[in-house]
């Protein structure tokens, strides 16, 4: 059986997160061939529909509002509640981001739908899909499959691939309407941390520091290198404790999940709670002094030694390159 799926985009910063087109090829492989539709939340997101189309949406849906200049809980639900009615769909996508983890349960619960959440796969298509999701924190993988009822999952960013571009395709932008009433938090201010360049969760390339960089300025090679590879700096969980980066950077269970092509983890003994938000990585660097590290257990390729002496070395080298 085709099943239609409504998939929820996300706007961030005057442009479409790659998470919106990675929950379209998602929604196809899950629609054996029915219409996926995508959704945009937001104060004024019409102008993103052409895009959505050109990544494989069919029909592109908005609600706009000023109230929903930021994402809140309480907004958004109403806002994906109202799309939500009115297209009655088989199945939902959205991201495993902030705002997904956020939203997901509690649309589930207000539709009284399973959810899957954190999808990192999806095998087979259309009824048969099956998702992959890791479970223990990243050390096994279960497979889920839907018998009955509504299919509502969340897929973890930069694991599903998204569709060629079409550039030739365009879609309007249909609107719905949706009352937008009560809302018990309101954002007054965002107050960004000052990460430079490139958004962590969906960086290619991450260079992370941990507790052996020693201070706020070991730091600087780091973002040295990362700069030159387009990529983003992160770290551990015990670098931001003592203070050497702010807690925004922290990869981990209690931090972000990142799934880069390419992971330097420098200076981090490897402990599973760090693990847990990076070993989906496609390829793993890691530069530690101590041979015994547990990082080197999940490393591709490993570099034993100092990583003030190691890091200039390879600052050079990728000049060159
Ligand atoms: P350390 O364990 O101190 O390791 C430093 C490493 O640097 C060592 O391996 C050392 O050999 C190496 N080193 C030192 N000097 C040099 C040098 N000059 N050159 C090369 N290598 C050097 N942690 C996270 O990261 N993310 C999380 O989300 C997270 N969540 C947690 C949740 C809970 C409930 C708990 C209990 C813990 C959590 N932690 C998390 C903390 C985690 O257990 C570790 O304490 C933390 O990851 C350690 O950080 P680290 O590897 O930077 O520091």
């Amino acid at each position: 059986m085709s099943k239609k799926v409504l998939v929820l985009g996300e706007v961030k910063d005057n442009a479409l997160r790659n998470v919106s087109f990675e929950v379209i090829a998602a929604a196809k492989t899950i629609s054996g061939g029915a219409e996926v539709t995508a959704l945009l939340i937001g104060d004024d997101v019409k102008g993103y529909a052409n895009e959505l189309a050109q990544y494989g949406a069919d029909r592109v849906l908005v609600v706009e509002d000023a109230k929903l200049a930021q994402y809140t809980s309480d907004g958004y639900s109403q806002a994906f509640m109202a799309a939500y009615e009115q297209e009655q769909p088989d199945a939902i996508v959205m991201g495993h981001t902030a705002q997904g983890k956020d939203l997901s349960p509690k649309i589930a619960t207000k539709i009284d739908a399973g959810l899957i959440s954190d999808v990192t796969s999806i095998e087979g298509e259309g009824d048969d899909a099956v998702f992959v999701r890791p479970i223990y924190s990243g050390k096994a993988f279960e497979k889920v499959k839907i018998n009955d009822g509504l299919t509502f999952v969340t897929v973890r960013p930069n694991n599903i691939t998204p569709l060629e571009k079409d550039e030739g395709k365009s879609a309007d932008a249909e609107s719905v309407s949706a009352e937008i009433v009560d809302l018990r938090s309101v954002i007054k201010d965002v107050v960004r941390k000052s990460t430079e360049g490139v958004d962590l969760s969906e960086a290619k390339v991450i260079v992370a520091g941990g507790r052996g960089v020693k201070g706020e300025e070991g730091f600087e090679p780091l973002q040295e290198l990362a700069t030159l590879l387009g990529g983003a700096v992160g770290a551990s969980r015990g670098a931001c404790d003592a203070e050497y980066c702010d807690y925004s950077l922290q990869i981990g269970q209690t931090g972000k999940v990142v799934t880069p092509d390419l992971y330097f983890a420098v200076g981090i003994s490897g402990a599973i709670q760090h693990v847990a938000g990076m070993s989906n990585s496609k390829i793993i660097v890691a530069i530690n002094k101590d041979p015994e590290a547990e990082i080197f257990k999940i490393a591709d390729y490993g570099i034993v030694g100092d990583l003030f002496d190691v890091m200039p070395i390879l600052i050079e080298e990728v000049k060159k390159a």
